[in-house]
């Protein structure tokens, strides 16, 4: 059994990948969705909840000094977000360059940012940005029984071994 965390380094790597509340708003669930899925990588957990502000505080602890800081919890927190879990051979920095660049505006085209924003402060969607903060995310965001352990029949197909 895989720890729910996952296990980086893996085919059974896990991150946690969020879509902020512009994202719902505009409508733009589908298409993040869809990159992740498209590529291969497997759903293991999924929700749409809204983060108290001092969630959002918990889960950008480590921005607390910078001055956009206020706003960011502010905007976290603003309204519902889509919380999931992806697992997959290398998805925490692959996911981070399916997501792009933090600015927008320095986002290549055709990653999500690159593609559907055009502010820091608006860009979309949240991902780990390494194997600690992956595995201490997916621990706040979710509990064991809320992660998917499950194999999927075109996995043959997805994966290899070598
Ligand atoms: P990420 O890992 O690519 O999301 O980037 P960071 O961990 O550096 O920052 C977290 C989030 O804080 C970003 O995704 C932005 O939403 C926000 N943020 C970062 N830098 C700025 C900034 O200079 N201005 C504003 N308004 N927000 C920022
Ligand atoms: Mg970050």
């Amino acid at each position: 059994v895989t720890p729910y965390t996952g296990v980086p380094g893996t085919k059974h790597e896990r991150t946690f990948i969020a879509i902020k509340p512009d994202g719902v708003e505009r409508g733009l669930i589908s298409e993040v969705i869809a990159r992740f899925e498209k590529k291969g990588y497997k759903l293991v957990a999924l929700k749409l909840m809204t983060a108290t502000e001092a969630r959002a505080r918990d889960h950008y602890a480590d921005l607390a000094g910078r001055p956009f800081f206020g706003g960011l919890v502010k905007y976290f927190s603003s309204g519902p977000i889509v919380c999931m879990v992806w697992e997959g051979t290398d998805v925490i920095l692959t996911g981070r360059k399916i997501l792009g660049a933090t600015n927008p505006n320095q986002a290549a085209p055709g990653t999500l940012r690159g593609d559907n924003c055009i502010s820091t402060g608006r860009n979309l969607v949240h991902g780990s940005d390494g194997p600690d903060s992956a595995k201490h995310e997916i621990g706040m965001w979710f509990t064991q029984a809320e992660i998917q352990d499950y194999t999927r029949s075109i996995d043959e197909w997805v994966v290899s071994d070598n």
